[in-house]
């Protein structure tokens, strides 16, 4: 252990501390000790301190005896003369940073100097954090890297964070090299900022750092399903963070005192720190994995190593195309004057189609363009476009077609540069202008494709082969059949129910985050993130069968009414840590399904109104349980069981099996106005077979009240059927 890094550390744990202690002081002046501080829409408090202490913060009081601990384990500054044998005191002043660095950054909102001007994000909501979560549950991210500092240019700024995005990894912007952040840099490159693209600028200000571990510490809570009450929890936050949470520190350019301080609070949650200058190292392992701190690595190597020193397995895909290539681009965005080419939308007539043929139908790798190129199309001009991809394989099935070609989406947005969207005859596709004078081509398209399907399917998927038409005459020409196909893939679909099959698939992706959760996932009733249905949970148990999908035979019914099965129920028995005994897919009072924190929305129970209320990720005023998306989905998530509240997929909402031991959609009270709209006409066929023709009107949204009270009145108006249902409690 080094003597100059406890120092260091120390020494800026002492001048944070200091400033936060100024700020609150200044804070209870002009407030009081009862004046509200709080992050925007979070329902934990100041997390760190929470995940910490327990200490449900919302007033400066509260502040106060955050602070009082801090100060109660701030090592004195050591003796330079003196050898410090142990990391202890390093550890407890990094500590003492977070929490001062909390404090600073939330009276920040407090004092309306807020941290979210120009492209600052500050601090990150709940919703984002769940959102995000999925990704690192899925393994699209495999971690994060929280960079502190600025590189000394600009284009080795963008080059090392490019290098994080093709790897997949989250990327956190903090503090400031000589008054520059790494996301002044970016900024000043044009680089595409924001959740989206995997870069996520929090602040210029050293202590916008804990932004990072704050989010690590809720990742915790989240996911983890950890409730934050004294010292073993915070421990076991601790240690769920140094054993699935993969983050790093990257340290740029001098690293004063104050950085040493957060490097150490990193260390804390068994984040190692890799500096590109020369400070002392810290290398047995111990708190992390392997090494603490290492310097100084040449930049060009400083993700490498990162990647090595955690511990994280990544890969980057090579893919023979002209443009970076990677989940961080998936969710960037084309603009008007940056697009080089439209392609379908309401530019021109286009379709994609997957089809399985037999083995000697294909001949592996061809892509052929039939039609003008990309390069020919006039600048800021639409092409005519049907790509048609044929597929053998022995173990492809035609049920599999559509579930693989939902998948073209992802695979070209991942090009830097394309802006894919829709599906079928419904896609919409932008070039920038950039990927085209890279040399971006439509059989670049047909080469991803190919790559990715081989790739991530390769036990259903022995060959492919791509064919692009850009003619209109072709593409008009061949679109009817492509419409058939689609029609009749459709009506398949629909003939699907839970009677008609005996094996249901489990989702066990989530158990990563959440140990005790598994989705199961039937014809009906689709996993509750809404990204896996049945037939996926098909394809993927057969690609994968170690995967973290299992085909779960139905065995003796139960209760059909409830939908139980003693397979299901010995299943989720076994696979939940034996915390779920029993299982009723179709209801949401009697040993209801359990929710991750991944849910598109969230049912829950109205007894005033003797029904339910549904409400979307993404709507963030109240409802009338009382409750905003967010604190609901803390009472919610973390894989358990929770009577009268669930986690659902949208399209479950219009499903026959929709809580329909509780009598279904009849019993839906309100829902959000977004919810009713994207939903409408499946509401409308549901309620008409209901014999409730105008259930859609009778049910009430935001636009209508967010008071149970109200509520009740206006359900009594409109004669809604749950009023005369059997109660519910
Ligand atoms: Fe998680 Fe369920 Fe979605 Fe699987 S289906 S990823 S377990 S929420
Ligand atoms: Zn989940």
């Amino acid at each position: 252990m080094s003597k100059i890094i406890a120092t260091r550390a120390i020494r800026g744990a002492h001048k944070i501390m200091e400033r936060a202690k100024g700020e609150l002081a200044r804070a209870q002046e002009s407030g009081g000790r009862d004046m509200a501080v709080s992050f925007p829409d979070t329902n934990y408090y100041l997390p760190f301190a929470y995940a910490m202490l327990g200490i449900k913060a919302s007033r400066v009081g509260d502040l106060i005896e955050i602070m009082d601990y801090a100060k109660s384990i701030l090592p004195k500054i050591p003796d330079e003369k003196v050898w410090l044998p142990y990391l202890g005191p390093t550890l407890d002043a990094g500590m003492a940073t977070l929490f001062a660095e909390e404090i600073i950054e939330v009276l920040k909102y407090a004092g309306g100097d807020s941290p979210t001007r120009d492209y600052w994000v500050g601090f990150t909501t709940d919703a984002i954090l769940r959102e995000q979560g999925i990704k690192l549950v899925d393994g699209r991210m495999p971690g994060f890297a929280a960079i502190v500092g600025a590189a000394p240019t600009t284009e080795e700024a963008v080059r090392i964070v490019r290098e994080l995005q093709e790897r997949r990894i989250l990327v956190f912007m903090s503090a400031a090299t000589d008054g520059k952040c790494i996301a002044d840099q970016l900024n000043e490159a044009g680089v595409q900022m924001g959740w989206d693209t995997f870069l996520v600028p929090h602040g210029r200000d050293i202590s916008s750092t804990v932004y990072a571990l704050n989010f690590a510490s809720r990742a915790a809570m989240t996911f983890g399903g950890i409730t934050p009450k004294g010292m073993k929890e915070a421990r076991d936050i601790l240690l769920y963070n140094k054993n699935r949470v993969h983050a790093f520190v990257l340290a740029l350019g001098e690293v004063d005192d104050e950085k040493h301080a957060n490097a150490a609070g990193a260390i804390n949650f068994g984040f190692p720190a890799i500096a590109d200058t020369d400070i002392d190292q810290i290398l047995p392992t111990g708190v992390c994995r392997y090494e603490h701190v290492v310097s100084p690595v040449p930049r060009e190597k400083m993700v490498d190593r990162a990647i090595e020193v955690r511990g994280l397995k990544v890969t980057v895909e090579k893919i023979d195309i002209p443009v970076p290539y990677g989940p961080a681009f998936e969710g960037e965005r084309v603009r008007k004057p940056q697009t080089g080419c439209e392609i379908g939308g309401k530019y021109s007539k286009a379709f994609e189609l997957l089809r399985l043929k037999k083995a000697d139908e294909v001949e592996n790798g061809k892509v052929e363009v039939i039609g003008p190129e990309l390069d020919k199309v006039p600048d800021g001009g639409a092409s005519a476009y049907a790509m048609i991809i044929d597929v053998a394989g022995r173990k492809m099935q035609p049920d599999f077609e559509s579930v693989l070609e939902r998948r073209f989406h992802t695979f070209l947005s991942e090009a830097m540069g394309i802006m894919h969207t829709g599906q079928r005859d419904m896609v919409w596709i932008r070039v920038s202008k950039e990927a085209r004078s890279s040399g971006l081509l439509f059989k670049h398209f047909g080469v991803i494709i190919h790559s990715k399907l081989l790739r991530e399917f390769p036990s259903i998927v022995d060959k492919v082969q791509a064919r692009i038409y850009t003619k209109e005459e072709d593409v008009l020409k061949l679109l009817p059949e492509a419409q058939k196909v689609f029609a009749e893939r459709d009506t398949r679909l629909a003939g699907l129910t839970d009677e008609s099959v005996d094996t249901f698939y489990s989702c066990k992706l989530c158990q990563s985050y959440a140990p005790k959760h598994v989705c199961i996932i039937s014809p009906e009733k689709l996993g509750l993130c809404g990204a896996y249905n049945w037939l996926d949970g098909k394809a993927a148990s057969e690609i994968n069968p170690q995967g973290g999908n299992e085909p779960v035979a139905k065995g003796e019914c139960m209760d059909i009414t409830k939908g139980q099965w003693r397979g299901i129920n010995e299943y989720m028995y076994s696979k939940s840590e034996k915390s779920v005994e029993a299982l009723n897919l179709y209801s949401i009072i009697d040993a209801p399904s359990t929710s991750c924190g991944c849910f598109e929305c969230i049912i829950a129970l109205i007894p005033e109104a003797n029904g339910f209320m549904i409400v979307n990720r993404g709507y963030s005023a109240m409802t009338p349980c009382g409750m905003k998306f967010t604190v609901l989905a803390g009472s919610v998530g973390g894989g358990s069981q929770t009577p009268g509240f669930m986690g659902i997929g949208r399209l479950y909402v219009t499903s026959k099996k929709f809580i329909s031991a509780e009598g279904g959609l009849k019993r839906v009270v309100w829902m959000t106005k977004e919810l009713k709209d994207a939903l409408a006409d499946g509401i409308r066929t549901r309620a008409r077979e209901l014999g409730e023709p105008d259930l859609l009107d009778k049910i009430a949204d935001e636009t209508i009240t967010t008071d149970a009270q109200e509520l009740a009145a206006y359900l009594a108006k409109v004669k809604h059927p749950a009023l005369t249902m059997p109660p519910l409690m």
